[in-house]
């Protein structure tokens, strides 16, 4: 017996990093989990082996989006949980800063989210049970130079998270968010050069990480999964951070 047997669970991004993680927390638990990602073959072999159902999808996309989520609505049925990890990060300084980076961002990190939380929240809602996690970022609280974009989408996320939250709230419904550190996928790895100085880079005082950790995506689905849980009821509207004490609000 898991703790998600019977429930239906949706994750974007769930074919890499932090995304797969929790897809595959849930489905060890129990949960009949549906992944959304962009991308779906780089996690054939996993998404075959836990008998996941896989979209292929753009989140920004709102018609893909759209029938994706229709199909996993078709083949698992409505969802309990809706976690939206999918993700890019982007490295532009405001000055000089090209408008379609910034719009491409916005689109997958805030518009992407919305709109899995429109499809999902008026069922659960009339059900009266739900759990949406958002994925959001240390830097929503703390952007660097080059984050702007990255960082005023996890901003507006954890606002998003709120406003959700206070629509669910008499309606068994919870919202939150879980900000991550620097979490060894192969977003983080992509965005540091040389890849192999993440290590090392964590350790520095630019990683605002006191413990010098460099987390793995278990550290981050662990508490995705706890706020998913039933027995977790009365957290919502919630950022819970993740990050080995980078950020503390
Ligand atoms: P990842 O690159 O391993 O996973 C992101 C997934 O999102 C990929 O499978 C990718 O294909 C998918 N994706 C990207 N654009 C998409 C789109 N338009 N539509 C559908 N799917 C799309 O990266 P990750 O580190 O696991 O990132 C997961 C989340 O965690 C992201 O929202 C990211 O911003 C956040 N985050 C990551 C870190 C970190 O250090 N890795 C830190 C803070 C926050």
């Amino acid at each position: 017996m898991g703790d998600f047997d019977g429930q239906v669970a949706w994750v974007t991004g769930g074919a890499s990093g932090i995304g797969a993680a929790t897809a595959r927390w849930l489905a060890d638990r129990g949960a009949r989990v549906g992944v959304l990602d962009i991308d779906i073959d780089q996690s054939a072999s996993m998404i075959e082996k836990l008998g996941l159902a896989a979209e292929q999808c753009d989140v920004a996309d709102e018609a893909g989006l759209h029938r994706a989520l229709d199909a996993l609505q078709a083949s698992l049925g409505a969802p309990q949980i809706l976690v939206n990890a999918a993700g890019v990060s982007y490295a532009g300084r405001v000055a000089g800063h090209d408008i379609a980076g910034w719009r491409r961002v916005l689109d997958i990190n805030l518009t992407g989210p919305f709109l899995t939380t429109r499809y999902a929240l008026g069922g659960m809602i009339e059900r009266g049970y739900g759990r949406i996690v958002n994925i959001t970022s240390g830097n929503a609280m703390r952007p660097t130079t080059g984050s702007a974009a990255y960082g005023c989408s996890k901003a507006a996320l954890q606002t998003l998270t709120k406003a959700v939250a206070h629509e669910g709230a008499k309606h068994g419904v919870t919202c939150n968010a879980v900000s991550p550190g620097t979490v060894d996928t192969p977003m983080a790895r992509a965005f540091v050069k040389p890849p192999q100085k993440l290590e090392d880079l964590v350790k520095g005082k630019a990683f605002f990480n006191p413990m010098g950790a460099l987390l793995q995506p278990d550290d981050i689905a662990r508490m995705v999964v706890f706020l998913c849980h039933p027995d977790s009821r009365y957290i919502t509207g919630q950022t819970q951070y993740v990050n080995a004490g980078g950020v503390m609000p």
